[in-house]
């Protein structure tokens, strides 16, 4: 069982959550090239280690979180609110 301590819930089944994917920087949409595009729709790093991921509270609270998760050992580092980090 995986548990994400959710900023707003407190810990949680990951069954609660939407995992939406890894994160990646979107590329402007005014200069990117085709290809460029195409690689940041379909391809991913699937790195062996520690990866940034969006996931959604869908039973809790509603928010998009970023968690940083190693890939290898399941253990999360760190979980942040999206909107926060806007701010
Ligand atoms: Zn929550």
């Amino acid at each position: 069982m995986l548990v994400i301590v959710c900023p707003h819930c407190g810990p949680r089944n990951s069954n609660e959550f939407s995992f939406l994917g890894e994160r990646s920087s979107r590329p402007a949409v005014a200069t990117t090239t085709p290809d460029e595009w195409r690689r940041y729709l379909y391809t991913k790093d699937n790195a062996a280690g520690s990866q940034l991921e969006r996931w959604f509270h869908v039973s809790g609270c509603r928010r998009f979180l970023d968690v940083e998760r190693d890939t290898v050992t399941n253990e999360i580092r760190s979980v942040r609110d999206v909107a926060e980090d806007a701010r």
